[in-house]
């Protein structure tokens, strides 16, 4: 019986591979896409892609490895196998269960209808923003939605229907937890803004200007490198959207965009990136290859590229290492500033109506007033054609401001035209996430903040590494965050660190 189980999961594991193989080789095509491919070869990269994810699919719900999780006993609730097993296998087990279990309640022919009709809806999506016409999209959104909503049926709910679609990027998370997270901040960002909104705007005028491309690079990969990476291993590269990929156990590409005439979108965009990049390298080398080797969700890998972004390189501690080395890349546009000035200048609080451009402060009340239109959309208390004018009255409420133009209010973001429900509270998770275990480093190390007045990020990157980068998706978010801080999710953290740092920067 032993040997039985034994062979079972080796040939699990061997499956496993296979699998990351094959992620690996389709996220070097779409890396390849939207960084140096020759536009004329869309055509047949989109087949090479396609060819690929279908073989991805058959082979990550072949009948096979539910024969294997069947001969391990895998359920949902206990980690299968007995003693026998070591944690890892059972850990493999689990997500296995869990990944399988999803994919194979998702008919075939229901994948295939998303796919087209989300191609077909994000094509739609840039023009109706283009044209600043909500009309044209509605019709396609209709049809996302509706699919999006027969998606959740398939998989399956116990409380509410947007728990499947949640569960996809932030397993084990659930509707109403978020949304009492999300409530018991929601105040107390509101009054925060308020206060602010009544001081003096910061100046922000010494961060536009002239930022010849290759100095941002070279300031960039400055701190990248004091942040852990090094060219074995990584790459840095220019794309429209920024973002984190890993080819391969030993090779993650981080990309960026570069603004001349800017300074923040380049600068933190990299340092955003990196975090996520580290979470990647920093798998434990027993997990390369297999199943575990992610994160645990997308809120944790969120949480890592906020830390690193807000709450390490917008703080004084990191500036008084980095302005003076700045000031060697753009003697010209800082040589005269003072690094209080500039200090304020990147931790300037405006709400605003663009999601992507929002500071750490009001960023969070754009996640919500998505996450409330898309649960009202999934369960049907809202519909399509009246979305804008719900969009309109809840930023309103929630940021105090209400956008002139559908353009610059719900046809902003890709992600409905993808089907991507589910996906905005990751982001917000994320801050939370992120002050949670920033809290927790700073009773683990005393006098963090002097080690990075000193360029030193050495014991951050290690003290990260140990408590959440190496067990990748052995534990789900709930538990690492409670195995890390003590507790489980708690937005207190997130609210307290905003609350002392924009105190002190706007004299509140
Ligand atoms: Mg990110």
């Amino acid at each position: 019986m032993e040997q039985k189980k034994h062979r079972a999961i080796e040939r699990l594991s061997a499956i496993g591979y296979e699998i990351t193989l094959l992620k690996h080789s389709i996220a070097l095509l779409e890396w390849d896409q939207e960084t140096y491919m020759p536009s004329q070869a869309i055509e047949e990269r989109s087949e090479q892609l396609s060819l690929l994810q279908t073989i991805l699919h058959k082979k990550s719900t072949c009948e096979e490895i539910g024969e294997l999780l069947d001969a391990l006993d895998a359920t949902d609730e206990t980690p299968a196998g007995e003693e026998t097993l070591v944690e890892r296998e059972r850990a493999v087990v689990k997500v296995f269960f869990r990944d399988y279990s999803r994919e194979k309640r998702i008919p075939t022919e229901l994948v295939t209808e998303l796919s087209r009709q989300t191609s077909i809806a994000q094509n739609v999506w840039v023009e109706a923003r283009k044209q600043n016409d909500f009309t044209l999209f509605a019709p396609k959104l209709s049809t996302v939605v509706s699919l999006v909503k027969e998606k959740a049926a398939a998989i399956g709910y116990i409380e509410h229907p947007y728990d499947p679609l949640l569960d996809e990027y932030e397993p084990e998370m659930k509707t109403e937890r978020v949304k009492t997270v999300f409530q018991e901040a929601a105040d107390d960002l509101k009054e925060l803004i308020d206060d602010i909104r009544g001081k003096t705007p910061v100046d922000e005028t010494v961060l536009k200007g002239s930022f010849p491309l290759d100095k941002q690079k070279g300031f960039g990969n400055r701190v990248l490198t004091d942040m852990g990476f090094d060219d074995c291993r990584s790459r840095l590269d220019i794309s429209a959207h920024p973002f984190t990929t890993s080819l391969g156990s030993n090779d993650v590409r981080l990309t960026t965009r570069y603004r001349n005439d800017y300074f923040n979108t380049g600068f933190f965009g990299i340092v955003h990136e990196g975090g996520h990049g580290l979470y990647e390298l920093g798998y434990d080398e027993k997990i390369h290859g297999t199943i575990l080797a992610d994160g645990a969700s997308l809120g944790i890998h969120e949480s890592q590229s906020r830390m690193w972004e807000n709450i390490i390189a917008r703080s004084r501690a990191f500036w008084t290492y980095y302005f003076p080395i700045l000031k060697t890349y753009f003697p010209d546009q800082f040589d005269k500033v003072p690094i209080e000035r500039f200090y304020r200048a990147v931790n300037s609080v405006k709400p605003s109506l663009i999601r992507v451009e929002a500071d750490e402060v009001t960023y969070n009340l754009h996640i919500m007033l998505r996450f409330s239109l898309e649960c009202d959309l999934i369960t049907g208390d809202l519909c399509v054609s009246d979305l804008p004018e719900a969009w309109n009255a809840l930023s309103r409420e929630l940021i105090g401001l209400s956008p002139e133009t559908n353009a610059d209010g719900v046809l902003q973001d890709i992600h409905w035209s993808m089907g991507g429900m589910g996906y905005f509270p990751t982001y917000a998770l994320g801050n939370f996430y992120a002050a949670q275990f920033f809290a927790a480093m700073r009773r683990d190390l005393k006098d963090i903040e002097d080690d990075v007045a000193m360029g030193n990020l050495h014991r951050i990157r290690a003290w990260l590494r140990d408590k959440i980068h190496r067990h990748g998706r052995m534990m789900s978010a709930e538990q690492l965050c409670e195995q890390v801080t003590g507790e489980v999710l708690n937005s207190r953290y997130f609210v307290q660190y905003l609350r002392g740092k924009y105190s002190d920067i706007y004299e509140l």
